[in-house]
Order: C-alpha cells, then structure tokens, then sequence
C-alpha cells in the first residue's frame, strides 16, 4: 500500500479527492443530458435527467446542456423548446438522415464528437435499453468512468465530482462512485428514480444546430424495418400512478385476483414481488425492485410483501406506501407511511369493497374520486 503512517481510510480518501484535477480536464464545464427518444416521443426518463441536470449544475454554477438528434425527416423543434422548459440553457441539435432511428454507431460518433468540441464536465444518460447500449460505448470510447444504474446522483463537495450512488452485491449497499481524474464523468439513472421537474414554458434557452460528417455506407448496422413491440399496449409500470402489489404473503396464483380488483378499482396496476414471479403466480413483467422496475407512483400497496432491500429499491420513493402484513416486524413497515398488521386476504377485498363504495357515493354527489384515470 502506498499510503501509510496509520491515517484513517476516510482521511485518505479525502485527501485523495482533494489532488488537482488533470489541468487538461479542468476546463470540462457544463452538465449534459442525452435527449432519448423514438417514434413515441421522448422518453420521460430524459426529462427526469434534466430536472437532476439543472440542480448538479446549479451547485456548479455552471450550465445544462441537452442533446436532441434524428433524422432528416423529424421534427426536432418541439422536443428542443420542451428541453429548454424542463430546464437545459443550451440544446445542440444535430439532424442528419444517418441519424433516423437509433442506431449505437452513428449516435456513439455524435456524442463523442459534440463532447470533444464542448466539453461537459457531466454526461447523463437514461439507464434504458437504449441509454446503456450506448453509454457504454461511449465511455469506451472517450476512456472515461461510467457509473451504471444509479439512483442518486450528487456534487462531491471537496473534489466538484459528481457523486453517482448506486446499489451493489445484490442490492445489500449503496455504493458512491467518483470519476476523479476523467472527464466527462459519465452516469445512466433508472427510469423513475428521479422527479420529473415542472414544465416551465416561461425559460429561454439556446438551440444551437450542430453538424455532424456521417455517412451511410460506412454504418454496418442497417435499420431495416422498425417493428414496435408484439403486444402494442405494452404494460409500462414504470409510469402507472396507482399500484397494487403482492408477494409471497398472498399463499397462491389465484390470490393475485385480490390485487386485481382492488388494482382496477383505484385505477392502477398490479406488481409483484421476485418471489411471486419466481413462484409463476405473476407475468415477470409486473416484477417490482432491483431486478425488476422502480417505480414511483402517487400510491403503493404493498400486500404480503416483507420488504427485502432489493423489493425496496425499486418502489421507496413512491409518494404515499401503505403496508398490509401478518408480521408486525415485517420491514417493510420501515418504508411505509400507513401500516396494517393483518391478512391480506380478508383486507384486500375489504379495501375493494370500501373504494367501490366511495367511488359510488361519490359519483352520486358528483365528487372525483383519487384514481389515476
Ligand atoms: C440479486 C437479487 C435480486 C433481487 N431482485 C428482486 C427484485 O427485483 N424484486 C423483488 O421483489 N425481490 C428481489 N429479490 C428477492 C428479495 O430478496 C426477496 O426474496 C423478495 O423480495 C421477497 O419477496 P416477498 O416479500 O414476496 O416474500 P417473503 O420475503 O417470503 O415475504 C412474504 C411476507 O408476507 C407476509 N405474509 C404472509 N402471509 C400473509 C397474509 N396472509 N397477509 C399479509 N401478509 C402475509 C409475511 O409476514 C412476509 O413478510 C432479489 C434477490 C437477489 C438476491
């Protein structure tokens, strides 16, 4: 070990932080968010970003960037004027036919190359299929750090990193990354972890249109056909405002119908736990946590479930979480903002029947009801 004479690990650390930065690097300024979208749109997870974006820079003291690119037959203004309303300062804007429908070539060339010519000092990626594929690349390319999946994102206050936190060893801790000596720092966060910000129409921005020299016939992948997912009406979790979910507490398959109706009732969908899906009660799809979807609805149910980390990781920012276990000491409790110790399977229903009855008297007397519709 090269450091010694007894210094405590954290003063190390500290002391290591506070080394100069590389004076080549030190002229990185700006935090940047990659714009995702595709035929639907943009995905929300990019405004999330720029909500996170906009606070890391406010520390700074420095701006935000956003980057928007397609092809030629794309209208890019929108998604460019509602980039400067969730908050960037500045959006390069790069339209080129090569560029029509994501590919991980073309894309990873424009990011490397805007980040050359600019120089941000942070580079924010969602941490979707599409985000990850080409963060990588990216960050392979560029030799820089980057931290995958995270769910908080921060400034270091001695070195001005970006402080990236992440969970590992299967959800058991949180770890915080530093990219001390490479720039840009690189991060992809969770659809949902983050708050989407207000939309605020009243922001002025730059939309600065950047070239890009791409051509096809040196592109080895070809986008032949692009076929939306079989299914169409896909469910999304990630975005349901309601949602009622079960574990292993509800004893069999046929239990989930208790969470469906209690779930159609407020408006909202179903999630289970690893447990449930790996017990083939539930379609993996519904699956809720670390390996499955974080999500962050207005309301939460969580029935049956004891609140392993790796559950909690992906549904504790939920706004309002209520609870319902057997087991008092259950931790899930921890997280939860109303508890119910008792059996699901008699409350379930209790709880469909009251909200059916609500609905009901309160449609007579014209009042609407909480419900995600
Ligand atoms: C690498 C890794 C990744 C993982 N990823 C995920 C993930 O993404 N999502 C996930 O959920 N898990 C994940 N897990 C599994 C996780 O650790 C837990 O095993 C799992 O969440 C437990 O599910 P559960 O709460 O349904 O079951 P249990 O832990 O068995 O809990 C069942 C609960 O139901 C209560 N109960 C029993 N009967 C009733 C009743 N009649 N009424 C009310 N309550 C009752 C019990 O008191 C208990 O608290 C992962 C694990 C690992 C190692």
């Amino acid at each position: 070990m090269s450091e010694s004479g007894g210094k405590p690990a954290e003063r190390k650390g500290a002391a290591r932080r506070k080394a100069a930065l590389d004076p080549r690097l030190a002229e990185y300024r700006g935090v940047w968010v990659f714009v995702e979208r595709d035929e639907q749109g943009v995905h929300p997870v990019s405004w999330e970003l720029l909500g996170a974006a906009r606070e890391l820079a406010d520390q700074l003291g420095t701006e935000v960037g956003a980057v928007v690119a397609g092809g030629a037959e794309e209208s890019l203004e929108s998604h460019c004027r509602d980039a400067v309303a969730y908050g960037a300062d500045r959006v390069y804007q790069t339209v080129h036919p090569v560029l029509a429908g994501y590919r991980n070539e073309p894309y990873a060339k424009l990011l490397c190359e805007l980040v050359k010519k600019h120089k941000p000092e942070i580079l924010l990626l969602g941490a979707t299929s599409l985000g990850r594929d080409l963060a990588s690349s990216v960050a392979t390319t560029l030799e820089t750090g980057l931290t995958a999946d995270c769910t908080e994102l921060a400034i270091d206050r001695e070195s001005r990193a970006l402080a990236a936190t992440r969970p590992t060893f299967g959800g058991n801790l949180l770890c915080t990354i530093l990219t001390l000596n490479y720039r840009p720092q690189m991060a992809t966060v969770r659809p949902r972890v983050l708050p989407q910000p207000k939309k605020d129409h009243g922001r002025s921005g730059q939309i600065q249109k950047e070239e890009i020299d791409l051509s096809e016939e040196e592109m080895v992948t070809k986008l032949l056909e692009f076929l939306p997912h079989a299914g169409g009406d896909r469910l999304d979790l990630s975005l349901a405002e309601v949602i009622v979910a079960g574990g292993k507490g509800l004893q069999r398959a046929a239990n989930f119908s208790l969470l469906e109706e209690l779930a159609r009732a407020l408006g909202g969908e179903v999630g289970a736990t690893r447990a449930a899906v790996q017990a083939g009660w539930v379609d993996a799809q519904r699956q809720i946590g670390q390996t499955g979807k974080t999500v962050r609805p207005k309301l939460y149910i969580a029935a049956g479930i004891s609140g392993a980390i790796q559950h909690r990781v992906g549904m504790e920012s939920s706004d309002l979480i209520v609870a319902i276990n057997t087991d008092p000491n259950a931790p899930i409790f921890e997280v939860a903002h109303y508890g119910i110790v008792g059996d699901a399977l008699i409350l379930l229903p209790l709880l469909t029947r009251t909200v059916r009855g609500q609905a009901v008297a309160a449609k007579t007397i014209g009042l609407e009801v909480y419900s995600s519709s």
